[in-house]
């Protein structure tokens, strides 16, 4: 029986390591590598490496890139099933320079054709989970027909909100018992659903106070903030404390040697994921502290779905 469940994207990933990024009608060299990307592969990877028996639901084209996906699921021990598209499968150009920024397009291509009733044709298979884990890289109604089917079987739901630029509704959000944005998508999300103006860099300096009351104006359920190097902040319904004693509270970073934090997000969804499907009567706050650690790991090695690391939460008591 599989534990989580993530409904989400695939892509592969063209990488070119540039000096600068290439100005507009500009040609120059770059160093050229590819390997498989988007944020549901790279979360269903984590989750299955964090111990989890885990399914990736998605969608994928008859080409190169869908023998990928199948080739690189089997390889992690990860039940696929795929939505035969169309479409060619999700790409992703990136550019990185010398100095770590990148400039990225995304070809959606299969991922968007992800549908409601591939989803619906699977509802024994999310219902039966312990944790369904979504991102926003797939069409907004096939997520929230996910995570309403999840609802409607006591299937536990989190909904990783990104990217930030992606639509969203406060419906939605409402569908996540942990919704968990990082700081650029919570300040997006912020703005487009409550008209609060917040820049991303200010929200790991507020207080306690101010950031629980911003969560409470998003979710009527936990919201968990991802803050990079900063660590994470825990915001719970103040009726829903998932066996915590505050209704909000930090956990701080771990310290590593960061190499790449590409995917650290990533890592985190999915270990919470794992921890929370596996894990049964700890306070909520013990699945964030273990998801923590474990995305700190995931940045002292180069990539992201292939760098994730192996470690479940009985190896890290
Ligand atoms: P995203 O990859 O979505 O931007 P974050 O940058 O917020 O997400 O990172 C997610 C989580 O990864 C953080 O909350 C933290 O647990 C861990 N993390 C990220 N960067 C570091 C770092 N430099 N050192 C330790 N942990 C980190």
């Amino acid at each position: 029986m599989t534990a989580v469940v993530v409904a989400g994207s695939f892509n592969v990933d063209h990488v070119w390591r540039c000096d600068t990024l290439p100005a507009g009608g500009a040609t120059i060299a770059g160093r050229y590598s590819t390997g498989p990307g988007g944020k549901g592969f790279n979360q269903a990877v984590a989750a299955g490496r964090a111990g989890a028996s885990t399914t990736f639901v998605c969608a994928l084209g008859d080409d190169a890139g869908g023998a990928l996906a199948r080739q690189l699921a089997g390889a992690d021990g990860l039940s696929l099933v795929a939505e035969a598209s169309a479409e060619p499968t999700g790409t992703a150009g990136i550019y990185v320079d010398a100095r770590g920024r990148n400039s990225i397009v995304i070809g959606a291509g299969a991922n968007a054709s992800l549908s409601i009733p591939f989803v619906t044709a699977n509802q024994s298979l999310v219902g039966s989970a312990k944790v369904l884990l979504a991102q926003l890289e797939s069409p907004i109604e096939t997520i929230e027909a996910a995570l309403e089917l999840a609802r409607q079987n006591g299937v536990t739901t989190v909904l990783n909100a990104a990217p930030a630029n992606a639509p969203s509704t406060i419906s939605l959000l409402k569908l996540a018992d942990v919704l968990t944005p990082n700081e650029t998508e919570f300040a997006a999300l912020l703005s487009r659903h409550v008209g609060e103006r917040i820049e991303a860099d200010d929200v790991a300096a507020l207080d306690g106070a101010t950031l629980h009351e911003l969560c409470r104006k998003l979710s009527g359920n936990t919201v968990v903030v991802t803050l990079g190097a900063v660590g994470v902040f825990v915001s719970h319904a103040p009726e829903r404390l998932r066996g915590d004693s505050s209704a909000y509270y930090r956990v701080a970073a771990e310290t590593v040697q960061a190499v790449d934090t590409t995917g650290a997000g990533d890592a985190f969804n999915g270990a919470l994921a794992a921890s929370l499907a596996t894990v049964a009567d700890v306070p909520f706050a013990q699945h964030v502290r273990f998801a923590n650690r474990y995305a700190a790991r995931s940045t002292e090695n180069e990539g992201a779905a292939l760098a994730m690391p192996r470690f479940t939460p009985a190896d890290a008591v």
